[in-house]
């Protein structure tokens, strides 16, 4: 057991807890608001929620946290649901806390028939007027000592409808003058005429989270319910409405909110940059979304093991994106079939190899022999990289140069003999000469060559789009730089080439990913179709940020 992990503090008081036989069974929640897609902080928080139940046996629950009817709506709801899925977690129950309104009304009602809550006629305005400050104790307002058959009356009548919105509130009755600015009275009940994505109209009162989460927790028994550290001021609203309450003692712990470096991650500012068209919807291959990395091609293997590795912390971090890049190029070396695709084509013409023939080679498919082979066409006119010619070649290139010699990938040896330049002077074609014996696999020529290059047979090549991408911020926290986050965009976050791609890759699946040979990572583009190929550039072969750090 010596190389197992040391345990996290939530694993520390789970085990603890399940000793001492405080639980029998523990359960968590993941609890979104249904109001955008989930994004790779939600990811943390999944990871980490189902990864405890499924570490100690118990199980954790989906729960819709939709109480605020104007932001939420059913597309995020199954937005949500399927990223979970996908991200290889399964629920137990799938819950809303809007079917506890009634339930959640009741416990207002205990509470009032304890003279621990009051209905408020003052604005929202002149209740903050009179909160106090951290140093200075608030003021009671002067509907605070209502009788309970007044409070009864007037909370039965918010709910039947009778006020507009705003002109009054349910507040619990705690102390005006108590250290914890959360316990001076806080909101419970607001009145709000809006139509719920679930309960329709029947409602024009809504409770407040923090009159909402704990009691939600509460009817689900959750043992450990698991935020975010700005909760940390509210654990003794949430402790204290379940003593009041006297319902199941669920409670509260916190851990740092995950943020990763180079993006932003908040619903409200990734549905800014969808709104501004800043990026093409939810699932831009760009967005730290969970749809958006799915449509780049990250694998949920990859994230898992990022959640996994970075573990959790008790203070907030940037966690360095290409680390998260690291945990995606070791799962798609694993998995990622290999294919040959030129992004930035310059013709190669074999002058002693017959035009009319076409001569199937076979290439490995994958890291190892387990993947088995495919069959690539070899001709006479190629495509292969501009980057892998050099009309005056570098000191130490051992690619293609007059004079020099190069292996195409699962082919032949080629020298170059000569090139065209058109009038501007870039180079066109190139032409080289092949070694008949040189063939890979069986080369009988002697020749030693330090490079191999990958191409294309011109005749035999599909063409597809290929979508390049960069950060999405030039900068590595742009939510901690002046003004505003987005005039912080990398503008040259998206580039796109045609390319010339081998056939096979016609048959591509938009669940397969790919290894175009010496570029990077690729996965098939939804927006693909039988006329058009369209790929995603996942992630480059190595990390191109990494060496420019250490080059500056
Ligand atoms: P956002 O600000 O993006 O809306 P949120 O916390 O309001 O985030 P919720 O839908 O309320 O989003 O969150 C669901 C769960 O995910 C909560 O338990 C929350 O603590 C957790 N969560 C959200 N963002 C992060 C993050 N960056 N790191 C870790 N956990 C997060
Ligand atoms: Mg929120």
């Amino acid at each position: 057991m010596s190389e197992e992990k040391s345990l996290n503090f939530l694993e520390e008081i789970i085990e603890n807890d399940l000793a001492t036989g405080k639980y029998q069974q523990i359960i968590t929640r993941f609890p979104p608001e249904p109001n955008g897609y989930l994004h790779m902080g939600h990811a943390t928080s999944i990871c980490l929620n189902f990864g405890l139940t499924q570490k100690y046996d118990g199980y954790t629950n989906l729960r819709f946290d939709d109480t605020n009817p104007v932001t939420e709506d059913t597309e995020y709801v199954e937005s949500i649901k399927e990223d979970i899925k996908w991200l290889g977690f399964e629920w137990k129950h799938e819950l809303y806390a809007s079917d506890y309104f009634d339930t959640l009304y009741e416990y207002a009602v205990t509470l009032i028939n304890k003279g621990l809550a009051y209905v408020d006629d003052l604005s929202s305005e002149a209740i903050a007027q009179l909160k106090g400050t951290p140093t200075e104790p608030g003021k009671d307002s002067p509907y605070r000592n209502r009788s309970i058959a007044e409070n009864l009356d007037l909370f039965e009548r918010m709910k039947q409808g009778e006020f507009a919105d705003g002109t009054r509130t349910l507040r619990a009755k705690i102390d005006m003058a108590h250290t914890n600015m959360l316990m001076r009275d806080p909101l419970i009940y607001r009145i709000k005429h809006a139509h719920h994505h679930r309960t329709g109209d029947k409602w024009c009162i809504y409770p407040m989270y923090d009159f909402a989460h704990g009691q939600s927790d509460a009817i689900e028994n959750i043992t450990h319910s698991i935020c975010t550290l700005e909760f940390i001021p509210h654990r003794e609203l949430y402790d204290w409405f379940i003593e009041q309450l006297g319902i199941y003692p669920s409670h509260q712990y916190e851990f740092a909110r995950r943020n990763l470096s180079y993006t932003v991650m908040s619903k409200r500012k990734l549905l800014q940059l969808v709104n501004e068209k800043h990026v093409n919807g939810w699932d831009d291959p760009r967005m730290p979304t969970i749809s958006g990395m799915r449509r780049r091609g990250f694998t949920p293997q990859s994230i898992r093991t990022f959640c996994e590795k970075v573990g959790i912390a008790k203070r907030e971090n940037v966690i360095d994106f290409s680390l998260l890049e690291f945990c995606l190029r070791e799962d798609l070396n694993q998995t990622a079939l290999r294919a040959m695709a030129v992004l930035e084509p310059l013709k190669l013409v074999i002058t002693n190899y017959d035009a009319a023939t076409t001569e199937m080679l076979t290439s490995e498919n994958g890291p190892d022999e387990a993947y088995g082979h495919r069959e690539i066409p070899f001709s006479n006119t190629l495509w292969i990289e501009q980057e892998d010619f050099m009309e005056v070649p570098a000191k130490k290139w051992f690619r293609l140069a007059p004079g020099a010699s190069v292996r195409l990938k699962s082919a032949y040896i080629v020298t170059c003999d000569t090139f065209d330049k058109d009038a501007a002077g870039n180079i066109t074609t190139i032409y080289c000469t092949y070694h008949p014996n040189s063939k890979s696999g069986n080369d009988s020529s002697g020749i030693a060559v330090k490079g191999v290059i990958h191409w294309v047979s011109a005749a035999h090549a599909a063409t597809a789009e290929v979508r390049l991408y960069d950060r999405l911020f030039k900068v590595e926290n742009p939510q901690s730089e002046e003004g505003d986050f987005k005039d912080y965009i990398n503008p040259q976050s998206l580039t796109t080439v045609q390319a010339y791609v081998e056939p096979s890759l016609t048959k591509a699946t938009l669940q397969q990913r790919y290894q175009f040979l010496r570029k990077g990572y690729f996965c098939l583009d939804k927006d693909a179709t039988s006329e058009k190929l369209v790929f995603n550039r996942t992630v480059t072969l190595k990390d191109a940020w990494a060496k420019e750090v250490k080059k500056a």
